[in-house]
């Protein structure tokens, strides 16, 4: 299990939106006809591969242009004598395009917001390479403290391998490249015998992640907003709202009026729709719970405390992550909710 100590540091981790637990070992899995997702090792940060009749389309770049490189290899080599066609960025946290390097030749498609939010994130990158190397320190921590569990060592292992590559990439020759297409509601991407339906999911895990949706394989892949381990990841710093409503309205469209079979994550996991039907509940009942505490004057400690999971969310439980870093996790949105109501209130 984990204890407290260890939730703070992964608590980092979760704010830069870590890819969690990748080592550097690439593991494949096709999905439908079309659909190939490289995942590193474990939990790591995924990249999927399209093939299309205009060429490989590439989602996310990994945080490791090394990587990002043997994967593209392993792409050439799965189909051979087609181009990259393009590269899409989900959003812009550092583990989905510091690979970005090695795709300057094609064009780099993302949200627009997404600029801002790359520029803020490598202005400082000393301070940067500063809060790798410390997280790096607190998983050996983690690992020493944690004898006993070697699941949970397992995990740290190879977490602390992929932030070491990472550390590793920054002191070498790592070059931040930006998206280049950019837009900033809906595209349609018509590949032949592929069509991708990109839509920015607004202001909820950062301000720039985009769902991209591909009706012939039943697919749709979701970035970071939803991962196995963690339902749900609010982690937006910069957003000045919370449109939960419009997240609401946006799953049901998804959930309601298009084929769906697969979910595809950033992180290791492919899954079926019952894992968004889920996710979309777990979202809806916090939001509800959250605000009928709030109308009645309830205090945020309190509410807090009585809407972990373990006491109101059990349904939405699943195996793979320590309790009390899930709570963690859980009580974060709970926070946010509470603050954008008040933000609300402040509003009006
Ligand atoms: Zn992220």
């Amino acid at each position: 299990m984990l204890r407290k100590g260890v939730v703070l540091s992964i608590s980092i981790l979760l704010i830069l939106c870590s890819s969690l637990f990748a080592a550097l070992e690439i593991n494949t899995q096709k999905v439908g006809d079309n659909i190939v997702v490289f995942m590193v090792d474990y939990k790591g940060g995924s990249t999927i591969a399209i093939n299309t009749d205009k060429g490989i389309v590439v989602v996310d770049s990994n945080m490791s242009y090394e990587t990002a490189g043997n994967i593209r290899n392993k792409i050439e080599k799965m189909f051979p004598g087609k181009k990259i066609a393009y590269l899409i960025n989900t959003h812009s946290h550092f583990d989905h395009n510091m690979g970005n390097q090695v795709y300057t030749d094609v064009p780099i498609i993302a949200h627009e917001n997404v600029i801002e939010e790359i520029v803020e994130t490598f202005k400082d990158i000393d301070t940067m390479k500063d809060r790798l190397a410390k997280s790096i320190v607190r998983l050996e921590e983690a690992i020493k403290k944690n004898e006993d569990s070697p699941d949970d060592i397992k995990i740290y292992k190879r977490m602390k391998n992929e932030w070491e590559q990472g550390v590793k990439d920054m002191n070498a020759d790592f070059k931040l490249v930006y998206p280049n297409l950019l837009f900033n509601d809906k595209i349609k991407m018509d590949m032949g015998n592929i069509t991708l339906e990109l839509e920015y999911y607004p202001s909820a895990h950062t301000n720039s992640d985009i769902i991209i949706y591909i009706p012939q394989e039943k697919a749709l892949l979701t970035g970071d907003l939803f991962l196995s381990y963690q339902y749900a990841v609010l982690v937006n710093p910069q957003g000045k709202s919370f449109p939960v409503e419009k997240w609401l309205d946006m799953l049901d469209d998804y959930l309601n009026n298009k084929e769906v079979k697969y979910v595809i994550t950033s992180h290791g996991s492919i899954n079926d729709i019952d894992f968004l039907k889920l996710r979309r509940k777990y979202i809806s009942d916090i939001w509800e719970d959250v605000k009928k505490a709030y109308s009645e004057g309830a205090e945020l400690k309190a509410v807090e405390e009585s809407h972990t999971v373990a006491k109101k969310y059990q349904y939405i439980k699943e195996t793979g992550f320590a309790d009390d870093y899930l709570e963690f996790v859980h009580k974060g949105i709970i926070d946010k909710f509470w603050f954008e109501l008040e933000r609300r209130k402040t509003e009006k």
